[in-house]
């Protein structure tokens, strides 16, 4: 049976047993940071089983549920390829009950499920129980028939399930497959002994059956957890009022079970990829059906590990999902997971011999075999493709440098095989492979294993932390002023308690307000800080710049240079004239300063919005500045932005601004803002209640800045800037209203200046350029033909010159000059070669014309030999008549007859202008 019928049969089975299907939710919990990826099918019903919301499909639910265990509680990676029933991601099947069925339906289900569609034989099966939960080992017999001995009882490592350390949790119950009876080419290692290799028994003790599920001959398919209790802060376990079922089973592990195969990556969800693997890398995977798994070689006889086939396998369906569910291959959280997948799967394919991308035609594999069922698949598929191709050539830049770097740390030693420790690469050592190279830290302590050698962590985690701080100075000693730590300790301000407990910002409703100081405190550097009770003043947050403005008391003022947050509180630093006291004040935010910032900032979610329509559902902010001026906005998205999705997004952007519409901002509980579709930035932590920034129904962003009422008070917004600022991270920088009128009214006084200069039209300037182009093209053309067919050329006119008081001079004919514009052009030619001297160049033209042209350099003229001066004589003496400047003269000659009396009297008209 192939894994799509399973997984169909399965939510069918639980639909005719009054379960709502509902769909897989993404990889990327929507409302849970703590949680790195859905590794189960009931995160999406989590605050349905810890009674925060009520379920609006009823009480039973069934999912298909994609999930990744790559990183935090649940990691499977180190595992995966080298067990036959791990991946990082997998299908989980599940049936829910909240507050309605119990243990006797779930068992029930389950069984008849297994038995009865899937038709698994009973006398394969094993189930566990919690070791205490007798209620439910009576259930296995009554309901199931399940004999006694084929139930053991696990201790609550195994078996007992919480969520938290407090809240819901209740015993397990899971069900096994004895493969060494259900898969065809099962086959125990050589050295293995003992009873679990046993396959004349029935039965096996409670040790047998653990070191054989150990070992994968019992391969748990399905967990059923019961929740019963509600765990209280003191340790008390109160049962729950009504008790809930979530259960998981893996479709993989099903799919080989039901397929004879003792190894997930050899049924048919995996065959594709594996197939794919081996057209890329030009190796076949060394299994045959029914037998197992031998041994390979790759093209150079060496012998390769065939868990790199699966491990490709493998990450290319963690990659593809992930991809598709949002995530972006990064250096911190849920990126730098994927990142790590992505690069264990680099290394994998250059153990198999390969320098190129391999991953990503595995990726597409995935999205073809699957994007039918995962429609995300196809629908972003050229995005997880260059994504894949992209960090794959990112890596495999480093990758050849690194291992060579490895190679010199953890040599193979000739004690191949041993068990024993071989050394440590050090902390520094780690640090330089991840630093320089991109080895994650895990890789390399994965491969330094392989070798039998630790890696120092701690000493790596140090490297880290030094690079971390220094770049976090660097960022300190950037920023003047006083640290939050020092402004804190309220002990060294003076305070008016009373005021000071009031203390509150106001700035989202007021820009200017009359109110009275809660507290003052004198700085080291003769600045004083002070906080009121009401605050216009925003301190900066959320890439928005702290507000500027002043605080005027009695008899003394106050110029804001800088707004902290201090607990909460808004707290401004200045420079004081006068005596600074307690009492009423006025504090203003200049309204022009204020406005200009929320222009930018609303324009900011716009973008972001824009980004999201035109780039796609991958982009996430990664950072931004909001000031008066401008605004950059950081967000995650492979190779640059192209001019036409630029141009795409700034009239979304102006479309939006344009329409007039109101901003309207809402606090609300945090889950309901996500539940409405409200972005929030990943990795940022966020209280139970939000403030959401809505426009219309194109954006809604968690948010605690100041906007605009409605977007029309933006008025235009422009792209400046594009550009890249590390690995799959653009920035964007634009303007808006008044900047962006003063950008138009700089590029247009460009515009004049250039039109000026070309003395043309701005209208036709384009063409004027484009003619000016074309004519130089000409112009460059003739002389390079000139130089290329005058006579002995330049170089030999120069070769033998001549020396005339002290000057160089170089005279002669050039032939093949089409016109005075070319020679006097060869005539530039001829100074700048000459360096220092006097040139004469004659030519008779192709309509039959003669002319010349004298050229002089800059320290000759200073002689006060000049052009215009010389070729006067010379064209008297040729029956001419000539001029120009005294760097460059031209003449014109009455025939080619004259050229050769000029010439001959080149030098005394020369010597004839040195001064006495
Ligand atoms: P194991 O001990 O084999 O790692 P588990 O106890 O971690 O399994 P559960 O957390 O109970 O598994 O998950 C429920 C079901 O999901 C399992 O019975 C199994 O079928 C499946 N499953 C769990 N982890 C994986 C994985 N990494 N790859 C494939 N399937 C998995
Ligand atoms: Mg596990």
């Amino acid at each position: 049976m192939l894994a799509s019928e399973i997984r169909s049969r399965f939510l069918a089975y639980f639909e005719r047993q009054h379960h709502v299907i509902r769909p897989s939710s993404p990889l990327v919990p929507g409302d849970d940071p703590t949680l790195l990826f859905t590794n189960a099918g009931m995160v999406q019903f989590k605050r349905v089983f810890l009674g925060l919301e009520e379920s609006p499909f009823g009480k039973r639910a069934t999912t298909s549920q994609k999930c990744v265990r790559a990183g935090g509680k649940h990691n499977d990676l180190e595992q995966v390829g080298h067990t036959a029933r791990h991946h990082t991601f997998f299908e989980m099947l599940g049936n829910f009950s909240f507050g309605d069925y119990f243990k006797r339906e779930a068992i029930r289900f389950a069984w008849e499920f297994i038995t009865e569609e899937l038709k698994i034989p009973k006398e394969h099966l094993r189930v566990t129980v919690y070791h205490e939960d007798d209620e439910a080992r009576q259930l296995w017999k009554d309901v199931a028939d399940v004999p006694e001995n084929r139930i053991y009882g696990l201790g609550a490592r195994d078996n007992f399930w919480q969520m938290a350390d407090t809240g819901p949790c209740g015993p397990c119950t899971e069900i096994y497959v004895d493969l060494a009876h259900m898969a065809k080419d099962w086959a125990f290692p050589a050295d293995a002994t003992g009873e679990w290799t046993r396959t004349d028994l029935t039965d096996f003790s409670l040790d047998a059956f653990v070191e054989g599920a150990e070992a994968g001959r019992f391969l748990e398919i399905w967990n059923l957890v019961f929740m019963q209790f509600d765990r209280q802060p003191d340790g008390e376990m109160r049962p729950l009022p009504a008790p809930s079922v979530d259960t998981g089973a893996g479709l993989e592990r099903i799919a080989a079970v039901m397929q004879g195969v003792s190894n997930n990556f050899h049924a048919d969800l995996f065959a594709p990829l594996i197939a794919a693997v081996e057209s890329t890398v030009g190796i076949s995977y060394p299994y045959r059906p029914g037998v197992g798994v031998g041994t390979a070689h790759d093209a150079h006889g060496k012998v390769i590990d065939p868990a790199s086939f699966r491990v490709l396998a493998d990450h290319a369906r963690a990659t593809a999902f992930l991809l598709a569910d949002g995530v972006f291959p990064a250096n911190d959280g849920r990126g730098y997971v994927l990142r790590r997948i992505l690069r264990r799967g680099v290394r994998h394919a250059w153990l198999l011999g390969r320098r190129e991308p391999t991953l990503v035609h595995v990726v597409q594999a995935v999205i073809d075999t699957m994007g039918d069922f995962f429609p995300e698949l196809r629908a972003r598929s050229k995005h997880i493709v260059d994504t894949t191709r992209a960090e794959e050539v990112r890596f495999l830049a480093t990758i050849d440098a690194g291992m060579t770097r490895f190679e010199e740390l953890a040599p193979i030693g000739s004690t191949q095989g041993s068990t024993a420790i071989r050394g440590t690469v050090s902390g520094q050592d780690v640090f330089t492979l991840y630093d320089t190279y991109g080895f994650p830290i895990d890789l390399t302590e994965l491969m330094a294993r392989e070798r039998g050698y630790l890696v120092d962590i701690a000493g790596f985690e140090a490297a880290l932390q030094v690079q971390r701080s220094q770049s976090q100075e660097d960022r300190k000693s950037r920023k003047l002023g006083v640290s939050a730590d020092v402004l804190a300790d309220f002990s060294t301000w003076q305070t008016e308690p009373a005021t000071l407990a009031q203390a509150q910002f106001v700035g989202y409703e007021l820009l200017e307000t009359m109110t009275n100081v809660a507290a003052i405190r004198a700085l080291d550097d003769g600045r004083t800080a002070l906080i009121l009770r009401d605050a216009p003043f925003y301190a900066e947050s959320g890439g928005q710049v702290s507000d500027r403005g002043h605080v005027a008391g009695q008899g003394w003022s106050l110029e804001v240079e800088d707004v902290r947050k201090i607990d909460g509180r808004v707290a401004v630093i200045g420079t004081a004239t006068g005596h600074v006291s307690f009492g009423t004040v006025r504090a203003t935010v200049p309204a022009s300063v204020r406005r200009d910032i929320e222009r930018n900032h609303t324009a900011t979610h716009l973008l972001h919005a824009a980004l999201r329509q035109v780039l796609g559902e991958h982009v996430h902010q990664a950072g931004s500045l909001v000031s008066t001026d401008r605004l950059r906005f950081d967000f995650t998205h492979h190779g640059p932005v192209t001019p036409r999705q630029r141009a795409e997004i700034e009239s979304i952007v102006n479309r939006e601004i344009w329409s007039g519409t109101p901003v309207a901002t809402r606090i609300m509980a945090h889950a309901d803002a996500i539940a409405d579709g409200a972005t929030a930035l990943f990795n940022e932590k966020y209280g139970d209640t939000v403030r959401v920034v809505g426009i219309g129904e194109f954006s809604k962003e968690l948010c605690g800045g100041t906007h605009v009422r409605n977007t029309a008070e933006i008025g235009v917004f422009v792209f400046v800037h594009e550009t890249g600022v590390a690995a799959g991270v653009r920035r964007v920088e634009a303007l808006t209203a008044r900047s962006a009128f003063a950008h138009f009214r700089a590029r247009e006084a460009l515009l004049l200046e250039s039109a000026e200069l070309l003395k043309s039209p701005v209208d036709t300037m384009p063409k004027k350029v484009q003619a000016l182009l074309d004519e130089r093209r000409m112009l460059e053309k003739r002389v390079a033909d000139a130089i290329k067919g005058g006579g002995g050329g330049l170089g030999d006119l120069i070769a033998g010159a001549t020396t005339v008081g002290g000057m160089k001079v170089a005279s002669g004919e050039v032939t093949g000059i089409p016109d005075m514009k070319a020679l006097l052009a060869l005539g530039d030619v001829l100074r700048e070669k000459l360096g220092s001297g006097v040139g004469v160049l004659a030519a008779r033209f192709e309509d039959g014309k003669a002319a010349m042209v004298v050229t002089v350099t800059d320290d000759i003229r200073a002689r006060g030999i000049g052009a215009d001066a010389l070729i006067k004589s010379l064209a008297a003496i040729g029956g001419g008549r000539g001029g120009g400047k005294p760097h460059m003269a031209q003449a014109g000659l009455p025939g080619a007859d004259a050229i050769a009396p000029v010439l001959a009297a080149v030098s005394d008209a020369v010597i004839a202008l040195v001064p006495a």
